[in-house]
């Protein structure tokens, strides 16, 4: 890791040049967004990235900024099939054009087949991260096989009739009382 290069205010144009590289592995708590899809309870979760920068000759005859980035993580979320924690793998693998101004990236991110981002000194390839990994959450999360799915819904059936069976705490509470009142 090129200690010149932060993943958190990036120069593209250097980093590109340089044909640099960096990686690196951040707490998932200092991925807000991450964190909401996330049903985290384990805060020692990480998110591990790299980054490749590379100048490619463009169409114009000249060169542009060429960002690879690969993210991973295993982000805690809620089976939608048991309802209980499942670890899903997350990950990214992603290349991008950088341009000169919002405008040009809006129209070629149009038409050609990369991503187009505009060029920047201070990049916040950590904010770009957690936009790639968002983007590959699975839609609905499962366990490959479920731990318990039959049991546990049985265990829950049964916990509530249990509950139904009781006395009702505060029918047994008024009870006691008149009984110290008479
Ligand atoms: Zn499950």
């Amino acid at each position: 890791m090129n200690p010149e290069f932060s993943a958190k205010s990036l120069s593209i144009s250097a980093f590109a040049k340089a044909a640099a590289a960096l990686s690196g592995a951040e707490k998932l708590s200092n991925f807000s967004r991450l964190m909401e899809e996330s049903d985290a309870t384990s805060l020692n979760a990480e998110v591990h990235f790299q980054a490749q920068g590379e100048m490619r000759p463009d169409s114009a005859g000249g060169f542009s900024a060429w960002v690879r980035l690969q993210a991973q993580t295993r982000l805690p979320m809620v089976c939608q099939r048991c309802m209980g924690p499942v670890e899903m793998e997350v990950q990214c693998d992603r290349t991008f054009r950088f341009v000169a101004t919002e405008a040009l990236a809006e129209v070629e991110d149009e038409t050609s087949e990369e991503d187009v981002l505009v060029i920047s000194k201070h990049f916040d390839l950590l904010s770009l991260v957690e936009d790639e990994l968002l983007m590959a959450l699975p839609a609905a999360p499962k366990h490959p096989t479920c731990p318990h799915p039959v049991k546990l819904s049985v265990a829950d059936t049964d916990f509530i009739a249990e509950e139904a069976d009781k006395p009702n705490p505060f029918a047994v509470l008024g009870q006691l009382k008149k009984g110290a009142v008479d």
